[in-house]
């Protein structure tokens, strides 16, 4: 649900021939008696036209109005032509005057991700949409099923139907309400929180570090600025020569040939002014003399003796020539506090002569595994055991954002021990992550421990792999609970972790880069959740960059993300990406 609708937003998903609109219109008058005020929104087909052809209104709009608005004492309507593209779900939801309305109700749409209901009738002999759709919270049939965790509700109990909606609606509102305390996150129905939701919380409560040191610029790599870097010199600090040659001045090209008074290695200078007739033979990075402006390459050159021409050359004013302060002019902004230093930057911090900079202290990141099945590395393989490989996968990733780690191990599966260790590991670190024992269901004591200590909230979030997430406060640092599969958590990490992370470093203005790829297999998905599969792309024999996948793609399998590049991006509107079709990559070079 990553609409910004201030109510309860639900549809009613079905094939053509099960009776929406009648069912609707019996339902309707049921929710306004019990006090609910209904907004109503129906596509239609793209000839559809509410006006009447000889209407004034109509009239009007064929003579150029691209906003009709129609009033009287009743109601008013407002028509808007749309002639390039139809509107986006979310802005037509924008158009509601929620303040007046309890709920917005959807005919139609079917393949937007939002909460819906799904209707459906033995006779129409349609497909199932749940299986395939994660936005499907209830079904209203006239048949029974057994393979579904869902409510079901028989199509014809309009009554049931109605009481459905309006609990619906009830504790949707109430999850709506703002609330006072900024540190939880529980605002949102957690079976309903997508990727970008997921990004956008946990965003907005986590906070840069403030302490900043001083780091010699050899140990910089990966640091991230805490000040602006401002140029102290201008670099270069002399007008010099971009090529072995000859300096002249720019206003003595007219001759045949030159005198060369000097030669100028790198490190030397000619110290008298050039005069006309005069040239000085000079390298690469020496100073050009005073009046000097122009070098000439030696390769276009023809010297005798110290008698220098330069035959058919094109000579223009200037070339060959790099100006004092033409790639940083004194005082000028190099650096602006937040970026993270890579190897370009450690040169360049050191090319206006700092031997350091100021950066924003290390981020110290608690890490721990946690499951009764899961043994470290290095012992003796127990039965029904699995070797923890999780740490160890998010000890590499947070070693390439610059984290200090610190490793907690394997948690005991006891509830006072973990709140005790967590706590613990609160106080040292300014970030906890832990992995497993978050999915809904799952008998780990993590869970037990983390309700103790209050103020984590379970998500599911809209994705796969990586469904189950944790995310909270303990004693004021925020904590996240990644899933237990291998897979789940390395996406996990980098869709919801590292950007929290970098955000806390001080980094500003991150993005990750992703890119457009052609499939050149068929890429399965489901509508209403983001699909992370593990992708391999490259530059085919015409150049185009496309991408398949690395196989089987269960979360277990740890494989896949040592195979892969990049991860391919399945949006929640999209189910199939055909061979041809082009999709989001995520290269994963530099990331993990
Ligand atoms: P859970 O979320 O706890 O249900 O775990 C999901 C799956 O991930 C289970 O198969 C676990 O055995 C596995 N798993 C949990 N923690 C780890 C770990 N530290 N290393 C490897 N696999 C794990
Ligand atoms: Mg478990």
């Amino acid at each position: 649900m990553k609409y910004s609708l201030p109510i309860p937003l639900l549809g009613f998903a079905a094939y053509s021939g099960t009776g929406k609109t009648t069912l609707l219109e019996t339902l309707l008058p049921k929710l306004t008696e019990a006090g609910l005020r209904i907004g109503m929104l129906k596509h239609a087909h793209h000839n559809f036209d509410v006006d009447k052809e000889g209407k004034d209104s109509y009239r009007l709009r064929k003579a150029g109005a691209s906003q009709m608005l129609i009033a009287s004492r009743n109601r008013y309507a407002l028509m808007t032509e749309t002639p390039e593209a139809e509107s986006e779900f979310d802005y037509l939801l924008s158009r509601f005057d929620c303040d007046t309305l309890d709920v917005v109700l959807v005919e139609g749409c079917k393949n937007i991700a939002f909460p819906k209901i799904e209707l459906h009738r033995e006779e129409i002999a349609k497909p199932w949409l749940y299986p395939n759709d994660d936005n499907i919270i209830a079904i209203a049939s006239d048949s029974q099923l057994s393979d579904t965790q869902l409510p079901q509700m028989d199509i014809n109990d309009l009554d049931a139907i109605a009481h459905f909606v309006i609990d619906y609606v009830k504790s949707s509102g109430q999850l709506t309400k703002p609330k006072s305390e900024a540190a939880c996150c529980d605002t949102l129905s957690p079976a309903f929180l997508s990727v970008e939701q997921g990004q956008e919380k946990i965003l907005s409560l986590v906070h840069p570090v403030e302490e900043t040191e001083a780091c010699p610029i050899e140990s910089a790599y990966g640091r991230v600025l805490a000040k602006d870097v401002i140029s102290p010199v201008n670099v270069p600090q002399y007008t010099n020569s971009a090529m072995d040659g000859y300096a002249i001045c720019g206003d003595d090209l007219d001759r045949n040939h030159y005198q060369v008074v000097a030669e100028v290695l790198a490190g030397h200078a000619y110290d008298k002014p050039l005069q006309a007739g005069e040239a000085v033979k000079i390298m690469t990075g020496a100073p050009v003399p005073v009046n000097a402006d122009t070098v000439v390459m030696r390769e276009q050159a023809s010297q005798q003796g110290d008698n220098v021409t330069f035959g058919e050359a094109k000579i223009k004013i200037g070339q060959n020539v790099r100006q004092a302060g033409e790639d940083l002019a004194i005082g000028s902004e190099v650096f602006t506090q937040g970026k993270r230093i890579s190897s370009p930057e450690m040169g360049m911090i050191a090319s206006l002569g700092y031997a350091d900079c100021q950066v924003f202290r290390a981020l110290k990141v608690a890490v721990f595994s946690t499951g009764d099945e899961v043994q470290a590395p290095g012992t003796e393989q127990k039965s029904n055991s699995i070797y923890d490989s999780n740490r160890f996968t998010l000890i590499g990733l947070l070693e390439s954002l610059g984290c200090e780690i610190l490793d907690f191990g394997i948690l005991e599966d006891n509830e006072d021990l973990m709140v005790k260790a967590l706590e613990d590991a609160s106080a040292q670190a300014d970030v906890v992550l832990t992995s497993g024992g978050v999915s809904v269901g799952d008998a780990d004591y993590i869970k037990l421990a983390l309700d103790k200590l209050g103020q984590i909230d379970f998500w599911r979030i809209n994705m796969r792999p990586g469904r189950p997430l944790a995310f909270g406060q303990i004693s004021g640092k925020p904590f996240f609970g990644l899933p237990g599969n291998p897979v789940a958590v390395m996406v996990s990490f980098i869709n919801f972790v590292e950007p929290a992370l970098r955000k806390m470093q001080g980094e500003q203005h991150w993005q990750p880069l992703k890119v457009n790829a052609i499939a050149t297999e068929n890429l399965r998905s489901r509508q209403g959740r983001t699909e992370f599969s593990r992708g391999v792309y490259q530059l085919d024999s015409t150049g185009q960059l496309t991408v398949c996948t690395t196989g089987k793609q269960g979360s277990g399998i740890l494989r896949s993300m040592s195979e892969a590049n990049c991860l391919i991006e399945i949006s929640p509107s999209v189910d199939t990406v055909k061979v041809g079709e082009s999709v989001t990559i995520i290269p994963l070079q530099g990331r993990i």
